[in-house]
């Protein structure tokens, strides 16, 4: 097995638990390797600090699998998905409420490259590296074996794909052909898509957040831009608010929200296709209880961070401007390169453009199905405040 020896000084991140070698913390390669092969990693001093894959065409060089004197074999990938398995089994998913989940978050559950979504009684897997494609067919065995889906569907990650260098498409890996898989979030009844939708067919990161606005809801006359499928939207009315309009740029996420809406007998949803900032430039919505905005990613790469974070502050001083006095305002980045801190420094001049005072009652992120690692903030992608907006 190749090795690769890491510059004196640059191992304490990886000790720490950081599952990411750069390209330039490394001194020297020892012995050749393919793309996607496993690889040794050592420290200045010779000591093991673990084993990953590695790919010479990513600055990420290697992903860290296997810690200390673990094998990276098709038995590591095994105990890694029964492990995830009884993490998910301990906080109670899937449960009567929920059968929309994360079961494999990469990093997150030592599986770099890797994120398989369960719906209902598919699994739909998405490959971000080539070292974790490379093992997919150990991966297939043990969902197979362990979880006995109905279906097991592969859904591309096409840019990854490209900068990674495999081949990737959506398709149906085993089992039955899938078009709409039935399953519920927070009591919501689903229709999710796996090989049309957007992501593996839904936004999971956000399920407690979309749950803890239900419960702020009831009364409540609920805007919710970038609803994507409805998710905010659908818990709110759940809980009793009035009604709910929807918007999106894609005409087929609104036909979603229609069916949801259906599937749930909610008949106070009214669904507007436009661009988000066109919507609420124009047409100047005013006097919501509560007010949801969740974008997709604004800050792709560090050269557009100042970008994005200008683009937050305009959105959310629409989105302010959109609240009623005293109305609630959900609103998130989901831009790994935007910390905490930052995001709370937009909300603010949103504040003061919008000429607002506004209280944040609540700060958090993605559920406990999207673990991470201590060492690993860019696990941490989702931002998510909900505010009072007076
Ligand atoms: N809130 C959703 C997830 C939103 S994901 C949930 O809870 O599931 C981001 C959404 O923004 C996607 O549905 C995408 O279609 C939509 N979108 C992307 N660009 C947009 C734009 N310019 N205007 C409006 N919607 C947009």
């Amino acid at each position: 097995m190749a090795k690769v020896v890491l510059k004196r000084g640059r191992a304490n991140p990886l000790w720490h638990g950081h599952p990411w070698v750069y390209s330039g913390a490394i001194e020297r390669e020892e012995g050749g390797y393919q793309p996607g092969d496993v690889v040794e990693v050592c420290d200045a001093d010779g000591r093991r600090i673990g084993r990953g894959f590695a790919n010479p065409r990513s600055q990420i060089r290697v992903r860290m699998v296997g810690w200390r004197d673990e094998q990276v074999d098709d038995a590591l990938i095994a105990r890694r998905i029964e492990e995830a398995i009884a993490l998910r089994t301990k906080l109670g998913l899937p449960s009567e409420e929920t059968t929309a989940y994360r079961l494999i978050n990469s990093e997150g559950d030592a599986l770099p490259g890797l994120v398989v979504d369960v719906y209902g009684d598919v699994c739909a897997v998405q490959f971000t590296a080539l070292g974790a494609k490379r093992v997919e067919g150990a991966i297939y065995e043990a969902l197979a074996a362990l979880m006995k889906p109905r279906a097991i569907v592969e859904v591309s990650a096409g840019g990854f794909a490209q900068l990674e260098g495999f081949g990737s498409a959506t398709r149906v890996v085993r089992g039955d052909e899938v078009e709409t898989v039935r399953c519920r979030e927070n009591g919501v009844e689903l229709e999710v898509e796996p090989l049309r939708g957007q992501k593996t067919g839904m936004f999971l990161g956000q399920r407690e957040n979309r749950r803890r606005l239900g419960a702020l809801a009831k009364g409540a006359r609920v805007l919710d831009v970038y609803t994507y499928a409805g998710g905010f939207a659908l818990n709110a009315l759940r809980s009793g608010a009035t009604s709910a309009t929807c918007v999106d740029s894609s005409a087929r996420a609104l036909e979603r929200v229609r069916s949801h809406a259906e599937l749930n007998h909610f008949s106070n949803v009214e669904t507007v296709e436009a661009d988000a900032f066109r919507f609420l430039e124009t047409t100047r919505p005013k006097g919501w209880d509560l007010v949801v905005v969740d974008p997709p990613k604004f800050a792709r790469a560090r050269k557009d961070l100042d970008a994005a974070l200008k683009g937050y502050e305009r959105l959310n001083t629409l989105a302010m401007t959109a609240c009623a006095p005293g109305a609630l305002l959900a609103t998130s980045s989901c831009s790994q390169l935007v910390d905490g801190e930052s995001f709370e420094r937009v909300i603010a001049a949103a504040a003061r453009d919008a000429g607002r005072r506004v209280q944040v009652l609540e700060s958090s992120s993605q559920g406990p199905d999207h673990p991470v690692p201590p060492a690993f903030p860019e696990g941490r992608y989702l931002k998510f405040l909900l505010c009072r907006v007076v």
